[in-house]
């Protein structure tokens, strides 16, 4: 068998949290490797998660962009699908960004090691390696990233016609009529991606809110927008069966107290979006002594140190809010603290954005969480049917809302949806981390005319300043 490796810092797992905590720490000089079980880097986020799925969200909102023109003097002929080009643009989307990292972690003499690790001790992990065979890694430490996978319905039966996020990124057919289970972020921006290629819709969501964790007022506009393009969306209903037959799927919807009201229909093509389970079950934490949850999450520190000192977690695996950046931001505290630095993943704000359309983008204290913790908040909202440059664009539909603490003024928090909210949410981002006050933000002078300026604009009107720049 292959001699045992050795290295300063184990990373198990190359996506976004992955590959950022061995870049980090081979810049620290310290000896790097990173076990990841897939052919390439990057994880969900660039293989099947973030990037695919903006590269599809890109194509579709050009094509419906294209449609709106009429109105002003320019039309087009009706699209044309060509799905096999279509997938092979979005390959390449990928296939450019994981071969950036291969490149990095060459650069930076990262290696790689390809398969599926478990760890035997608290200082070991053994990969069964994928080309066959198995090696043991030995570290002085080690940062779990392990990630996230999606949930499933055990009982939808098995066909190739219910697909997860990963299938239905595989634009496996595009289905005359798809039904999402799933009212998140996921779902939705996948049945934006399906119906701008002419599926007709039906989300099913369990709970009684589309976007949970987004406050209402955003979502509302999103709903008035989308209303009419998805068939139905049913809320506060959960699916209690489905069959495969020849013809499609046949699902069976339960509302009521109880499930009592039933409902079947048929379905060329379900996704099931229903939330993602971490996977620290998988991993042999308990040979190393690390503690994972009864749901796969492994509990850390401020310093992403989990319950064995000289072991960290980050990413999907250690919890909420599962995004990319979030896993990014933890690896580089994780490097730095396994590295003799001082560091804390202490952040004021973490960005959640949907990119359907319009896109919803919220950060720091939403309103539904400053009521439930009796925050005193001021609020101020701009409406992009008074922004020169949304209604340039044809898309006036949208808002920014920024909240602030009610005694000093300080930004707190903010909402924003219209078309490219969650570009333009960034400085909201910083001005919160900034502890800038409104005063500060509709101060600052912004580029006229950009959706951006709404977020100064909005600042103003808390200051109850008139403005006269739409
Ligand atoms: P992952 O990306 O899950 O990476 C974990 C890696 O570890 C995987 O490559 C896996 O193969 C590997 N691994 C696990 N166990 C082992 C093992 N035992 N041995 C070897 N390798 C192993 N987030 C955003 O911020 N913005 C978005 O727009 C966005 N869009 C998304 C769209 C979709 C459809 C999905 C599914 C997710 C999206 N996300 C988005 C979430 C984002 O993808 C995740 O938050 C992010 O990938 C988490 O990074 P991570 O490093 O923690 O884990």
């Amino acid at each position: 068998p292959p001699a045992d490796l050795d290295c300063d810092v184990l990373v198990l797992g190359g996506g976004p949290g992955g590959y950022s905590a061995a870049f980090r720490s081979a810049d620290l000089g310290r000896r790097t490797i990173i076990v990841e079980r897939h052919a390439t880097l990057g994880g969900v986020c660039l293989n099947v998660g973030c990037i695919p799925s903006k590269a599809l969200l890109h194509v579709t909102a050009a094509m419906q962009e294209a449609q709106t023109l009429a109105h002003a003097g320019i039309a087009f002929a009706a699209p044309t699908i060509d799905l096999d080009r279509l997938r092979a643009h979005k390959a390449a989307v990928v296939g450019k960004l994981t071969d950036g990292l291969a490149g990095m972690a060459k650069g930076r003499k990262v290696e790689v090691v390809r398969g599926v690790g478990r760890f035997i001790d608290a200082h070991a992990l053994e990969v069964a390696l994928h080309g066959g065979g198995r090696r043991v890694i030995r570290f002085a430490q080690a940062i779990i990233a392990a990630g996230s996978q999606a949930a499933r319905l055990p009982f939808l039966p098995d066909d190739p016609r219910i697909v997860d996020s990963t299938g239905a990124l595989a634009l496996p057919q595009i289905p005359g009529r798809m039904l999402v289970i799933g009212g998140g972020i996921i779902g939705l921006e996948m049945a934006t991606v399906y119906s701008a290629l002419g599926a007709r819709i039906t989300v099913v969501e369990l709970g009684g809110e589309l976007m949970p964790g987004a406050d209402r007022d955003l979502v509302k506009v999103w709903e008035k927008k989308n209303g009419k393009r998805f068939e139905r969306i049913l809320l506060n209903t959960g699916v209690s069966a489905a069959n495969a037959q020849a013809s499609g799927i046949e699902v069976t919807f339960s509302s009521g107290e109880k499930g009592e009201k039933v409902e079947k229909a048929e379905f060329d093509l379900v996704l099931v979006a229903v939330g993602r389970t971490p996977n620290g079950k998988l991993i042999g934490a308990e040979s190393a002594g690390v503690n994972v949850d009864a749901r796969g999450f492994i509990a850390v520190d401020a310093a992403l140190r989990t319950n064995i000192p000289h072991i960290f977690a980050i990413g999907d695996v250690v919890g909420q809010p599962m995004l990319a950046h979030k896993a990014v931001h933890e690896a580089h505290v994780a490097a730095a603290v396994a590295a003799g630095g001082k560091d804390a993943f202490d952040p004021l704000q973490i960005p959640g954005v949907a990119y359907t359309d319009p896109e919803i983008a919220w950060t720091g204290k939403t309103e539904t969480q400053c009521r439930a913790e009796g925050i005193a908040y001021g609020k101020a909202v701009f409406p992009w049917a008074a922004s020169g440059r949304a209604i340039a664009n044809g898309r006036d539909e949208g808002f920014t809302k920024l909240l602030f603490d009610e005694k000093t003024h300080r930004l707190i928090g903010g909402g924003i949806v219209g078309t490219h909210a969650g570009d333009i949410i960034g400085e909201i981002c910083l001005a919160i981390e900034m502890g800038a006050d409104a005063s500060d933000i509709g101060r600052t002078i912004h580029p006229h005319p950009t959706l951006g300026e709404s977020i100064g604009l909005a600042a103003e009107v808390f200051e109850g300043v008139c403005t006269d720049l739409p």
